[in-house]
């Protein structure tokens, strides 16, 4: 099984070609036809943030620059857009989305790569009846589609869906379990913003336990070094087990903070990244979401109360004035309560930039996709 999973994550079968970007340096750009153009990543499929290296996602994130220049230039443009002509991908959604979907959806049109896409597969396709993921992965692999991006509600569906595919799995989020590409679109972000991705004091707060998103982004983090994260959540939302584990082994140093007093003295005031999340209230169960609904209520900005609940983790104009001047404040969206838009006109506030992002870092993921399946 560890063997299986790691040849599906392209951590074993040789050396990775190297990339020859199309003179990005020189300023002049052309769209090398992709049959003679290198894979730039040797992975047959995206399940998980731990597969990428440091070095992989230095090239990626050169391509996704590259590709952002050359939608600028309107010839390059116009090659880009029949680059993938041919090609399809399939677009399965079983839980919403609007950046992911729309972003890849965007990125593979921008390719030349042609789309055919379920938005609710959870309730309108045979999974309603009953079909497992690796069936109707199995069935989509018979439609001679290139590529497969798939979010589903269950831990683990990507990994299962991989292990039957031939056409490479992109995971667009599985459950509780990661979102691989959100991760390499924040790491692209944090990159472009503060230059680096190591020596860095990052603040990850809301919904630790739920949230995918930090999931994969702290697992990332630790592929650097001299990082450290301060997790900053209420006691039942925090960080799970196996992320700390996995940050202990890596060496990466965490402290986590049950209160946002705490936070607020400490962490908050040292960030170089403060990365909030929303309360994923659709994982919560039953009983905790009627006490989610009430301490939401009880403590909302109108109210008056000094309970320490959900709602008082808010950053407000109050909070981010105690954060440095470069500090830069992320989230992955959808943002409820928990960023105030008063925020949203601080020169930090880098969320909606963020998701800008994906476009450029799924066109990356794409292109480097769809290049190796043509040299296989
Ligand atoms: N996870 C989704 C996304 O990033 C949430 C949304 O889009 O509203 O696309
Ligand atoms: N859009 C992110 C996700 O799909 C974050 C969220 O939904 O809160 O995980």
């Amino acid at each position: 099984m560890a063997a299986q999973k790691a040849q599906l994550l392209g951590a074993v079968g040789g050396q990775t070609p190297q990339l020859k970007i199309s003179e990005a340096a020189s300023g002049r750009f052309f769209v090398a036809p992709a049959r003679e153009s290198r894979p730039l990543l040797n992975i047959p499929h995206v399940l998980n943030a731990q597969q990428f290296t440091p070095n992989q996602l230095e090239r990626l994130f050169l391509r996704a620059d590259e590709l952002r220049k050359m939608l600028a230039i309107p010839t390059s443009r116009r090659s880009l857009a029949s680059r993938y002509k041919g090609h399809q991908l399939c677009s399965l959604f079983y839980e919403p989305s609007t950046r992911t979907r729309l972003s890849f959806e965007q990125a593979a049109t921008k390719l030349g790569v042609g789309i055919v896409s379920t938005e609710n597969a959870r309730e309108f396709s045979s999974a309603a009846k009953g079909e497992t993921i690796e069936d109707s992965t199995r069935v989509i692999n018979e439609y001679d589609f290139s590529i497969i991006v798939l979010r589903h509600h269950e831990t683990g569906s990507a990994l299962r869906a991989a292990s039957v595919s031939n056409v490479p799995i992109i995971n667009a989020g599985d459950g509780m379990g990661e979102h691989p590409t959100q991760a390499l679109l924040d790491a692209y972000t944090i990159k472009r913003e503060k230059g680096r991705l190591d020596r860095l004091h990052v603040v990850m707060g809301g919904d630790l336990r739920h949230g995918r998103t930090v999931r994969s982004l702290a697992q990332l983090l630790s592929k650097y070094t001299k990082n450290h994260i301060s997790f900053v959540s209420m006691p039942g939302l925090k960080m799970q087990d196996d992320v700390l584990k996995i940050l202990r082994a890596q060496g990466t140093t965490f402290k986590e903070f049950f209160s946002m007093e705490d936070a607020r003295s400490i962490a908050l005031r040292d960030a170089d990244v403060v990365y909030w999340t929303r309360t994923q209230t659709e994982r919560l169960a039953e009983s905790e979401k009627d006490l989610f609904a009430q301490n939401t209520k009880l403590s909302s900005p109108n109210h008056k109360s000094t309970q320490a609940s959900v709602s008082s983790f808010v950053i407000d104009l109050k909070v981010a004035r105690l954060m440095k001047k470069d500090t830069i404040i992320m989230h992955p969206l959808p943002r409820v309560w928990e960023i105030t838009p008063e925020v949203d006109n601080d020169p930090r506030a880098k969320y909606f930039e963020q998701a800008g992002n994906g476009l450029y870092i799924r066109m990356a993921l794409l292109d480097t996709l769809l290049s190796r399946r043509m040299h296989l």
